[in-house]
């Protein structure tokens, strides 16, 4: 088998740090298409095809698919090349050396040692056996997911309409996470009608429209949050960060536009929260408070929840406690490409070595017993290759 530190030292010296956050550097680091070669000529050698996907100049994501042509059940396996900047870290960046059992670098947890250990355990599986079963497995390597999970979002474009089992590569500290909160960023125009300040009663003030709706939403929220209440992801949230409006001190305000986010608890989704939030401008009209209303959605990230007695958190379970670790079953409060998956896929988890505690901050490293565990564990999913 491939070592996996030395995989994720290859990955951890190539910066791949996300365009907008490596400035000046951009071009010259090369980033994702760098890594993406590397991902590709990988799992080329381990009997994969390769597929790219350019999601924008230089920023692929690379499509691996190994397996059955035609597959009944295809697994997904994803991580992301992408990392945040390295401005402030207390070590260097980009060395990936080991010390004290810790290999050190920019995106070591976050999310280069997942990625290196989602390619080690794909690499070493018997792709004939795994075809005879009807099942295929496609690795991604994708960009992107540190600004708005770009990649996955684009590619969803070139993947079937079901997919199997997914398997989102991040930092876990090798716990099998299978709920996640999700989120989505609403934003919302309130149409009334201006008059001139001197005579208010004879128009309809969106601003005081925006400050009804902004109580309603609170109290819809709370509502919510009674509903659906999780011990594993916490309770959902609303939090309203932008409002303009108006035009001046002495005219009745015609519009006002507000834009919040939602983090949505399953078994909560985002459609759901909606189509209430719909009712609840209706209602404000019903009311004569506002003339007109527009809601619409910048970002959509479902919540993830998996059935903890689903075959893929059992299978997994089952591999990590043949690799030495505990198994633990979790769910997170963060949203990651799983949320992308997940309405396409049957099972999805987030699954990795390392935590993401040391994801974004400024000494980054993972254990490196750790990624030999967690990878040992991916690679005992799938009928193994002799080499
Ligand atoms: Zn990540």
């Amino acid at each position: 088998m491939n070592d996996v530190v030395e995989v994720l030292a290859d990955l951890v010296r190539i910066p791949s740090v996300e365009p907008t956050q490596a400035g000046e550097r951009a071009a010259a680091w090369g980033g994702e298409e760098r890594v993406g070669k590397y991902v590709a000529a990988f799992m080329e050698a381990a009997g994969f095809r390769v597929e790219w996907q350019w999601v924008a100049p230089g920023r692929p994501n690379v499509i691996c698919k190994g397996g059955a042509d035609k597959p009944d059940r295809i697994w997904l396996v994803e991580g992301h090349m992408d990392t945040v900047g390295v401005e402030g870290m207390l070590h260097p960046p980009f060395e990936g050396a080991v010390r004290e059992g810790k290999l050190w670098g920019r995106g070591a947890a976050d999310c280069k040692g997942p990625l290196a250990a989602g390619m080690v355990a794909c690499a070493g599986v018997d792709l004939a056996a795994l075809a005879e079963k009807g099942e295929a497995i496609w690795f991604i390597g994708s960009m992107g997911e540190e600004t708005g999970n770009n990649g996955a979002r684009a590619s969803l474009e070139v993947l079937p309409e079901r997919l199997w089992r997914t398997i989102a590569l991040e930092p876990t500290e090798a716990a099998v996470i299978h709920a996640s909160k999700g989120f989505a960023v609403l934003e919302v125009d309130l149409e009334g009608r201006s008059a001139h300040g001197s005579n208010p009663e004879q128009g309809v003030n969106a601003i005081y429209a925006a400050g009804v709706f902004v109580e309603r939403l609170k109290a819809l929220c709370r509502e919510s949050a009674e509903r659906y209440g999780n011990e594993l992801v916490g309770q959902p949230s609303v939090n309203v960060g932008l409002v303009r409006g108006g035009i001046a001190a002495n005219v009745v305000a015609p519009t006002c536009h507000l834009e919040f986010d939602w983090r949505v608890v399953p078994p909560g989704s985002i459609a759901e929260v909606k189509s209430r939030i719909g009712t609840l401008l209706d209602d404000l009209k019903a009311q004569g408070l506002l003339l007109g209303w527009q809601l619409r959605q910048q970002q959509n990230n479902e919540p993830l929840s998996t059935s903890p007695d689903s075959g893929l958190v059992k299978a997994l379970v089952a591999a990590l406690q043949t690799a030495g670790l505990p198994g633990r079953r979790a769910g997170v409060r963060w949203c990651c490409d799983a949320s992308i998956y997940c309405p396409r896929s049957d099972e999805t988890v987030i699954f990795g070595p390392g935590s993401i505690k040391q994801g974004h901050a400024s000494e980054e490293f993972i254990d490196v017993d750790e990624l030999r565990r967690g990878t040992a564990a991916l690679a005992g999913l799938w009928p193994r290759r002799r080499d």
